[in-house]
């Protein structure tokens, strides 16, 4: 996506450059096949990586082909992803996520996204049942390493508070802002993705952020006064 010259992109180089040096600079490496991508994300719904990851297993080992996923009992499927938490509502989604794949390619894969657009393979995935931005998202970046802002709880919030997007731009809303900003880089997207969220879960917390020990705090909107900004001062 074209970036928006107006935008503030230099900010975001530095508070990229910031959280780099206090978390390091994650490089991208593919998550895997973007199928395996699209229903780990999916059952990533509301849990922690070790319970997606505990699920995923699961489901692989019960189901070794996708095909066996579709062809049994709902039940059966969610028994396999329980440990992933809202496994009632997971596994129809899954379900329904692979009956519309196969019906669209005749195959269980989505190799048929690899040659194709950011845009075109986007508006693809958006279209599958239950598959938002931040799902077609997170397979677009971390799986076909298209350069897409996956726009998770952290992201939003942190975004928000910094003032890279408008305090009531929704988490859908954001995908399309955030990309716009960030534009064609995918390693500086990938870092800058996996360090708001390392920041999210260690400092800038829903609840209590930690703003008299956040790196960013001086040029961040949303903070309260730190230490270092008051001796300054
Ligand atoms: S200064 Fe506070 S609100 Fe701003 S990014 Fe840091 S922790 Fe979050």
């Amino acid at each position: 996506m074209k970036r928006n010259p107006d935008d503030n992109f230099a900010k975001l180089l530095d508070i990229d450059k910031r959280l780099a040096e206090e978390y390091g600079r994650p490089r991208w490496r593919s998550h895997g096949p973007p199928l395996e991508v699209l229903i780990g994300t999916v059952l990533s719904q509301h849990t922690s990586d070790v319970n997606t990851a505990r699920a995923f297993a699961s489901l692989r080992k019960t189901f070794p082909k996708w095909q066996d996923v579709i062809s049994s009992p709902t039940f059966e499927v969610a028994n396999a992803i329980r440990s992933g938490g809202l496994a009632n509502i997971k596994a129809p989604r899954i379900q329904n996520i692979l009956r519309a794949i196969e019906g669209e390619t005749g195959i269980l894969s989505l190799d048929c996204l690899h040659p194709q657009t950011l845009d075109r393979s986007r508006m693809w995935l958006e279209a599958l049942p239950g598959v938002g931005p931040k799902t077609a998202s997170c397979v677009l970046l971390f799986s076909l390493g298209f350069p897409a802002m996956p726009v998770d709880t952290h992201v939003h919030r942190v975004s928000r508070r910094l003032g890279l997007i408008a305090p009531v731009t929704s988490a859908n809303d954001a995908h399309r802002t955030l990309d716009r900003l960030t534009g064609p880089d995918r390693d500086l997207i990938y870092g800058f993705h996996m360090n708001l969220i390392a920041h999210g879960r260690a400092v800038c917390k829903a609840r209590s952020p930690a703003c008299s020990a956040c790196v960013l705090n001086d040029i961040c909107p949303s903070g309260a006064p730190s230490i270092h900004r008051r001796v300054n001062l």
